[in-house]
């Protein structure tokens, strides 16, 4: 069986989130489908593990904000890789509450979809929640980002919870000639890898420059780790 037929299927991204008032956390999930017209009905896939999977469960409803192509890897970092156990997600993001009293986020959001959940399946890792759409708002025109754009593209890393994970390999090798003497370092929260050959542009730091030399407030663009939370991973 080949499973990388799966990476053919082609997918969102979106910020899910669930609650009510101050008792609310998100996720990004890749997983929102909607499922019928007439109703329009949505469904969204989450590991159990998940602090969001304990909102859905217990209000029984989700937002769900349909991120665009220019979302930050910062936003996605810290809804995708950061617990919401751990710290309030929400503090310096837009957000709204909507109809379902759920807090809705609005930063990079093309739109957005409120959903009352009516069934669930246990699907055996995650549950899938199925609802009704109780309210839509497009929020703008900009072009909505896709799960393969968001890997080929920004080169983000899927966590390992979520649905589609398949783990992946090392950083692609450059053949030996082409290479200059400089280390990757991968991020020990996310996986997201430093290549000093790319540099992190979307962040201001030039292609060619070393790990050793980045400032050291920077930061993974993928999770938000700082330096200290990278390990090399191979001497170029
Ligand atoms: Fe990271």
């Amino acid at each position: 069986m080949d499973l990388k037929t799966l990476h053919k299927i082609s997918y969102g991204l979106y910020i899910v989130t669930s609650g009510k008032d101050d008792d609310c956390n998100g996720q990004i999930a890749n997983t929102v489908i909607q499922v019928t017209a007439d109703p329009p009905r949505v469904g969204v896939c989450i590991n159990k593990q998940n602090y969001t999977h304990e909102f859905i469960s217990k209000y029984k409803v989700f937002s769900a904000s349909i991120l665009s192509q220019e979302a930050p890897m910062k936003l996605i970092g810290l809804f995708g890789f950061k617990c919401g156990r751990d710290l309030d997600k929400f503090e310096d993001v837009e957000y709204k509450v909507g109809e379902t009293g759920s807090k809705i986020v609005l930063n990079n959001a093309v739109g957005y979809l409120e959903v009352k959940v009516f069934d669930s399946v246990d699907v055996g890792t995650h549950t899938m929640f199925i609802g009704d759409l109780v309210a839509a708002e497009t929020l703008s025109d900009a072009e909505p980002i896709t799960y393969a754009y968001y890997h080929e593209i920004k080169g983000g890393k899927s966590p390992k919870t979520a649905p589609t994970y398949i783990k992946e390999k090392k950083v692609e090798q450059t053949p030996k000639k082409e290479r200059k003497k400089m280390a990757a370092y991968e991020c020990t929260v996310c996986g997201y890898v430093y290549d000093p050959q790319e540099g992190d542009p979307e962040n201001g730091i030039d292609p060619g420059t070393p790990f050793r030399s980045l400032p050291e407030d920077w930061v993974c663009p993928v999770c938000g780790a700082g330096k200290e939370d990278f390990e090399k991973i191979e001497e170029y």
